[in-house]
């Protein structure tokens, strides 16, 4: 892969999507990612450079199909077979309108266009950002990127072998050119849930860089 980048973050047809930054990721939450706090700085000085901007929030309804409560036996992190596959159960986090779901208060990007709520299914989970785990229901990312002329996306946030990993896949195989961020991410890392993720990631053709190799 060439080393320049066929994009830069003021180019109109890049956005930064920013992955997750809630409060239930961040060390104290639901289901903290280590160091996730730390991202935040980074993430407001990214945003900053790109002229478009998406950010997402994971963003269920109580009772959600992730949730190992909502399943007579199980514990966070089991896995179980659901209609459309494996599933991860997780403890509950994120639920619509409480102080878990809302975004980090130092998270500042204003000129951010639109803020993605995902995961609102009750009986779907949705890692990424542009379709949900039954691999069929879009979220409408993709037709929103590509109306306003966005044919590159670079991916930031929480956690990076999931909700992130997820979303750059997806983006590239909705024909994005895709870059994922390393050093504006942090990982969960469950059972080598992060090397898997970079396996997939460039399987799939996404490109890893780190913010220092981004210029205006
Ligand atoms: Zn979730």
């Amino acid at each position: 892969m060439a080393a320049a980048l066929s994009r830069t973050p003021s180019d109109p047809r890049a956005a930064l999507l920013v992955i997750d930054m809630q409060y239930d990721f961040m060390p104290g939450g639901a289901l903290a990612v280590a160091e996730g706090d730390q991202l935040v700085p980074l993430i407001n000085r990214l945003g900053a450079q790109f002229r478009n901007v998406v950010i997402t929030q994971d963003w269920h309804p109580a009772g959600h199909i992730s949730f190992a409560s909502s399943h007579a036996g199980r514990a966070p992190f089991d896995s179980i077979n659901l209609p459309y596959g494996p599933q991860t159960l997780w403890p509950d986090h994120c639920v619509q309108a409480t102080r878990g779901a809302e975004l980090h208060a130092d998270l500042d990007i204003p000129h951010a266009q639109l803020i993605l709520r995902k995961g609102c299914n009750a009986g779907i989970d949705s890692y990424s950002a542009f379709v949900e785990a039954d691999r069929t229901t879009q979220t409408g990312l993709a037709g929103y990127l590509k109306e306003r002329g966005v044919d590159s996306v670079f991916v930031v946030g929480l956690a990076l072998d999931f909700c992130v990993a997820w979303s750059a896949v997806d983006a590239r195989t909705a024909g994005f050119n895709t870059w994922v961020i390393a050093d504006a991410c942090k990982a969960i890392d469950l059972g080598g849930s992060l090397e898997k993720a970079w396996q997939d990631l460039t399987a799939a053709g996404v490109v890893r860089i780190d913010s220092a190799d981004l210029t205006g």
